[in-house]
């Protein structure tokens, strides 16, 4: 039977002593998961920028003014020729962004004709593309879409003070309509965006509630970028944010915690932490989306010194890599995109 969460049982974790929290959601993790294995997802941006969403944080929103480069949608030969250089370097999961509020009906053949030929690869797939109605789901879920983003982001009361154009329970529908289709949950949150510790409380209270809890959990360390609202938030204790990953593990003892966004600006020694705290999965890759995320080869180093490898790979496959980086350079032509007014 599910076990509920409620905001007192959360918060007595959030106040138990660092090292102690941290015995526990290791124990936790050792009982569900490899301690040294890692779960490896690429992300690419396949329409950036001019989002009509007003997200604080976010520099593609097209509210703020920040040096983003906006691109139209990609075409699907990129599409597919990054999906590869993902998998020779590890991947098990390809993930596609777009800054859309929802996709439009028009781009829906486009979506569900990646979904397929990136399966096709032995790839899964995932796709963080707005809002969706039952049947845009129902035509991704027959495509093959094995997980949806859509982070709730902060707490339900937090939410209107980062985002206006969009409700918290509109988010919370599209989950339910992801999940209603048979498609993988990810969703998770941001830590930095000038939350208290009691929003981080109800943001974990919603996800471990959610009717099955997410499969794959996102937690970001806010990037302050320059011509958002957020580009002057305060900075995170690298401890606090290791304490929020420990709890997410604690009460969401079978979902892979992924550290995402922010990863660029933690030292190896909090990164570590993080692994130890239960986060077992990360974007690989220099770029997430419009933010940067570390170089492919710190990554390498940084898990081979801590012994980690992938779940669909072994780290001492670098071989593979290096040549990737050869084949990049080679294939390093003009982007080519999408028309989606065809
Ligand atoms: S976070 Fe997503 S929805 Fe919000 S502005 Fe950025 S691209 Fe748009």
């Amino acid at each position: 039977m599910k076990k509920i969460w409620t905001l007192k049982k959360i918060k007595r974790l959030f106040q138990l002593p660092l090292l102690e929290l941290l015995f526990l959601s290791q124990t936790i993790h050792r009982k569900n998961f490899s301690p040294n294995t890692l779960q490896i997802s690429t992300l690419l941006s396949i329409k950036t920028g001019s989002c009509p969403e007003d997200c604080k944080y976010c520099p593609q929103s097209a509210r703020y003014k920040t040096n983003i480069k906006k691109e139209k949608l990609l075409e699907l030969k990129t599409v597919l020729l990054e999906a590869k250089k993902a998998k020779l370097s590890g991947s098990d999961r390809f993930c596609l962004g777009a800054a859309w509020k929802s996709p439009s009906e028009k781009n829906m053949p486009y979506l569900e004709k990646i979904i397929k030929k990136i399966k096709n690869m032995g790839m899964e797939t995932c796709m963080t593309l707005g809002s969706l109605t039952n049947l845009q789901a129902k035509k991704l879920a027959n495509a093959g879409l094995d997980f949806y983003n859509h982070n709730l982001d902060t707490s339900p009361k937090f939410y209107k003070n980062i985002i206006t154009t969009r409700k918290y329970e509109d988010r919370l529908k599209t989950l339910e309509i992801v999940r209603k289709n048979g498609i993988k949950v990810c969703s998770g949150g941001i830590i930095g965006l000038g939350e208290t510790m009691q929003d981080r409380i109800e943001l974990l209270v919603e996800l471990s509630n959610l009717s099955i809890p997410p499969e794959s959990i996102p937690i970001n360390m806010l990037v302050r970028t320059k011509g958002t609202p957020m580009e002057n938030n305060q900075t995170i204790d690298p401890f606090e944010f290791i304490r929020v990953i420990a709890v997410a593990r604690v009460i969401l003892p079978s979902s892979y915690i992924r550290l995402s966004a922010g990863r660029k600006n933690m030292n190896e020694q909090t990164q570590a932490m993080c692994f130890m705290a239960g986060a077992n999965s990360v974007f690989y890759g220099c770029k997430l989306l419009t933010t940067k995320n570390p170089d492919k080869e710190n990554d390498l180093k940084l898990f081979k010194k801590l012994g980690l490898n992938f779940k669909n790979t072994k780290i001492n496959k670098e071989s593979n890599y290096f040549n990737t980086i050869k084949t990049n350079k080679e294939n390093n032509t003009k982007k080519l995109y999408y028309n989606a007014t065809i």
